[in-house]
C-alpha cells in the first residue's frame, strides 16, 4: 500500500507547528524534526487523528525546543544590498585584501623562499584578477592555472583576523591547488594560528 502524505498543523505553547503526516509503511507513531526544523510525523495507517493529537501533546516540548535551537542557530537571512551598499562593500573588501596581500602574504611568502615557477610567483606577486561577488557556499576560491582569485562580499563583514585566513588560503592554492597535508603544511608555515582563526570564521557563517 501506498504511503499518503497530510500537510497537518498543531498546536503547542501557544505556537502553531505546521507537519507533514505520513501514513502508513510503519509499525508505530514516530516523529522526526528535520535540520531545517519543519516536522514529519510516520503513523501506522489504521492510526486515529485522536491518538495523534495525545502522541503530539506527549512531545509537545521536545519538539518546540528541537524547533526553537534550530532557528536559534540559523543564519539570518541576508538583506537584499542595494547596488550602492554591495559597491560600498566592494571597494571596501578589495581594499583589504590588497592590505592583507601586501602585509601579510607577501611578507610571509617570501620569508619562506620556497621553491616555485615563474608563473607561481608571478601569481602570487601579482595576480591575473582579483574577483568579488556575494557567494552563498564559499569564503573564496582560487583559479591556479588562471591565476585569478575570487572572494565572497560578504567577508566584509568578518573580523580581520578571519579575512586575513581567508586572503592567506586562497593565495596559497598559488603554490599548492589541493587541499592535502602538504597544503595544510604550507598553511601552518604561512599563518602558525590559521586553525583558529578558521573556526572563528566558520562560526559565524
Ligand atoms: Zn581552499
Amino acid at each position: 500500500m501506498k504511503q499518503q502524505i497530510k500537510q497537518k498543523c498543531f498546536r503547542h505553547g501557544g505556537v502553531d507547528y505546521p507537519y507533514d503526516l505520513h501514513i502508513g509503511g510503519v509499525k508505530r507513531l514516530n516523529l522526526r524534526v528535520r535540520p531545517d526544523g519543519s516536522i514529519r510525523l510516520s503513523v501506522p495507517r489504521m492510526t486515529s487523528q485522536r491518538q495523534i493529537d495525545a502522541f503530539l501533546a506527549r512531545c509537545g516540548d521536545k519538539i518546540a525546543e528541537a524547533v526553537a535551537r534550530i532557528q536559534a542557530n540559523k543564519p539570518s537571512p541576508k538583506a537584499e544590498l542595494s547596488a550602492t551598499e554591495q559597491a560600498e562593500k566592494k571597494e571596501r573588501l578589495l581594499a583589504t585584501i590588497l592590505d592583507c596581500h601586501k602585509n601579510v602574504v607577501l611578507p610571509r611568502v617570501t620569508a619562506l623562499n620556497l621553491p616555485m615557477t615563474d608563473e607561481q610567483r608571478q601569481f602570487i606577486a601579482s595576480p591575473q584578477a582579483i574577483c568579488i561577488h556575494p557567494m552563498k557556499s564559499r569564503w573564496g576560491s582560487c583559479n591556479f592555472k588562471k591565476g585569478t582569485l575570487n572572494f565572497n562580499l560578504y567577508l566584509i563583514d568578518q573580523p580581520i583576523e578571519c579575512i586575513e585566513y581567508v586572503v592567506m588560503h586562497e593565495f596559497a592554492h598559488f603554490i599548492q591547488p589541493d587541499h592535502s597535508p602538504a597544503y595544510h603544511a604550507l598553511m601552518t608555515a604561512l599563518m602558525p594560528d590559521w586553525k583558529a582563526r578558521k573556526a572563528k570564521l566558520n562560526e559565524k557563517i
